[in-house]
Formats: structure tokens, sequence, C-alpha cells
């Protein structure tokens, strides 16, 4: 058996909980046979063992089964390591860190406006800032909704020599169009406006150290996007859809956009997926069902979760409070949370 088998073998395990293979996700870091012994590298950014030895075993298990004639053995590392690959694999370099002071940069996105994505983009921020810095940037320009979800309407104040505080609230730092324009959104910016207000938030906001960046971005596919994907090095996209077909047509085409700009697609979130009845609790299939999940096996994409429709999630957005602070015992914020450890593991 060759090292280039092995790689191809890899390719049918899936990281636990993720419908994405190991290979594709960029962690096996070296594959070298030695007389009798492969010795295969996987780097990934995990401190959960149950995880780790779950994955040894498969690798084991799965090569056994094709040859009795080598000794397996599997190391998995926390941080990528700079011995010599025997053969290449298909991970990427690391991307160069545009902003030093920022270590995830998140963008949250979605095919249409309506989906549920700004709510979707602060509770993921909210659940993250319970143990990590925090800060949403939000570049829907022409529906900036993070005052509302947040509940804050300040106008931002200037250094002296001209950069932006963030506002903060809940610990996690904001910034936001709607902060500026005061919510009376700018239909009239055209592109290269656009793009100087984006650069503009991104380079001028004095964001201190932060773990994540969650990026609020426009629906579609639009300038916005392009001055992001040209400014700033993304860690990777989620998207957000409803389940109805027509919105998963739209997920394609962006998970076709961040992969042409060398984005990695960390997940889909399939928001207002059925009806938890908040009195029995029974779940009720009202739209047509599986969009995301269809799109997430398509795609090769992870569905990270499913999010039902909740008149108590409206309530708390309605009331800039997110929901996960206001409910931290409800099952739709063990939903958020499941999403969010997916997020961390997914990125390592
Ligand atoms: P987008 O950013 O995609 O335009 P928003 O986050 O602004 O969408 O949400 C649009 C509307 O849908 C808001 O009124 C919001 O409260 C509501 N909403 C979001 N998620 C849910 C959900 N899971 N259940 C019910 N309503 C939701």
């Amino acid at each position: 058996m060759t090292e280039k088998q092995i790689l191809e073998l890899l390719k049918n395990i899936n990281y636990p909980g993720f419908t994405r293979d190991i290979v594709s996700f960029g962690m096996v870091d070296n594959i070298a046979i030695d007389k009798d012994t492969v010795e295969i590298t996987l780097s990934i950014d995990t401190k959960n063992n149950d995880l780790k030895s779950q994955l040894t075993n498969q690798i084991t298990e799965l090569i056994s089964s094709e040859t009795d004639k080598l000794k397996i053995i599997v190391n998995i590392q926390e941080s990528k390591t700079d011995k010599s690959q025997t053969i290449k694999t298909n991970k990427q370099a690391p991307t160069p860190k545009v902003l030093d002071n920022i270590k995830h940069v998140i963008a949250v996105s979605s095919g249409k406006g309506g989906v549920g994505k700004s709510t979707v983009a602060v509770n993921i921020a909210s659940i993250l800032s319970e143990n990590y810095k925090v800060g949403i940037l939000d570049l829907d320009i022409y529906g900036p909704s993070l005052p509302m979800l947040m509940g804050i309407q300040e106008v931002p104040s200037f250094t002296e020599d001209e950069k932006i505080i963030p506002l903060e609230k809940h610990n996690i730092k904001l910034m936001s169009f709607g902060f500026i324009s005061g919510n009376q959104a700018p239909v009239i910016w055209r592109g290269p406006l656009v793009g100087r207000m984006t650069k503009q938030f991104i380079d001028d906001v004095i964001w201190g150290e932060l773990d994540f960046l969650i990026l609020d971005l426009p629906p579609g596919t639009g300038d916005v996007q392009l001055t992001l994907s040209q400014t700033l090095e993304l860690t990777g996209a989620i998207i957000v859809t409803t389940p109805q077909e027509l919105a998963v047509l739209d997920v394609k085409k962006g998970t076709d956009m961040f992969r042409k700009v060398n984005t990695p697609v960390l997940g889909i979130v399939e928001n207002m997926s059925h009806f938890l009845c908040p009195h029995c609790n029974q779940k009720s299939l009202i739209f047509s069902q599986g969009g995301g999940k269809k799109e997430s096996e398509r795609s090769e994409i992870p569905l990270l979760g499913q999010i039902p429709l909740s008149q108590a999630l409206v309530e708390s957005s309605d009331e800039g409070n997110p929901f996960v602070f206001k409910f931290p015992k409800s099952e739709i914020t063990s939903i958020y949370k499941d999403v969010v450890s997916k997020i961390i593991n997914n990125i390592g």
C-alpha cells in the first residue's frame, strides 16, 4: 500500500459530528511509510481525548481492513507541524493574519434577507462571549440590525487620530453602519463608497485583542463580500438558510462564492427549521423539510444545527436582549451551544 492510497482511504473518515472528512478539512498533516509501519500525523486543535481515540480507532480499523501488512501509528498533535512532508496533502498553507489582534474572523452570511442571519450572528457571538473576547461587526449596510438586536443606539466616539471606538454591550464589542447612519439605510450608497466604509470598519475601529470577530454580512454576493475577500483573510464563513428549497438555491450561490475566494465554509445553520411548541415541546414540521441538510450533503459542508421557529426568539430580538442570555437553559440555547462547539472544533 502506498501513502497516496492511504490518503484516499482517509477520505472515508469523517470528523466526528461532521459530514465532512478529515482530509478535506486539512487535518492530515503527514503520511509516512517506513518498511512495515505507516505513521499518520493529524493536526487537530482539540483537547477532547475521546474524540482523538475515536479517530485513532477508526483510522486503524479502516487501514487494517485493507491490509494486514502494516503496523499503524496514529499521532494526533494539537499544533501544526513543520516536519517535512512525505507527501503533500491538500491542506492549504496557514492563512496569514491580516489583523494581528484578532485571532478568528468569521463571516455569517445568507443567500437572501430575512432568514435570520443577524439573529444567528448575534446569538453565536453571545455564546462565544461566555468564554472568549468577542466583537460583532455588522456590515449589513442596507439593513443594519445590530443596534436593535443588542438594544443599543449610540453614536460611537472617535479618538484624536480619528479611529473609531466600538460600542460595548454584554461584554461584546459592537460596530454597525446603523450606529453611524442612525438606522436610516443608506440605500443610495454604491460600490466604491460601500467598499471604503467596509475597509474603514476593519482598519479604523479599535477592536483591541479579540478571539473572535463575527461579521454580519449583507445577504447575497455583492460589493461588501467582494471588498471583504480582498481586504481580509477570513477564518471561515457560516451560511444561514431556512429549510425551503428556494432558499437553498441561494445557499448554493453563497457556498460557491466563498469557495471561489478561498474562504472555507465552516457550516450551514438551518434557521426556522420547525416549530417547537412552547407548551408541549412538540415538534411540528411547518415548512418543507431538510433543505439545509440536503445542501450540506450536496456541498459536503457540515450542518451545524437546526434552529426552530420561536416567538420567544423574535421577542428577545425586539427587546435587544440576545435569546441565549435571556433563556440560558432553553433547548434553543443548547442548539446554539452545539453550533458554537462545532465551529470551534472545525477551526481548531
Ligand atoms: P436577516 O439578518 O437574515 O435579514 P434577521 O435576523 O433580521 O434576518 O431576522 C428576520 C426576522 O426573523 C426577525 O424579525 C427575527 O426576529 C426573526 N427570526 C429570526 N430567527 C427566528 C426564529 N428562529 N424563529 C422565529 N423568528 C425568527
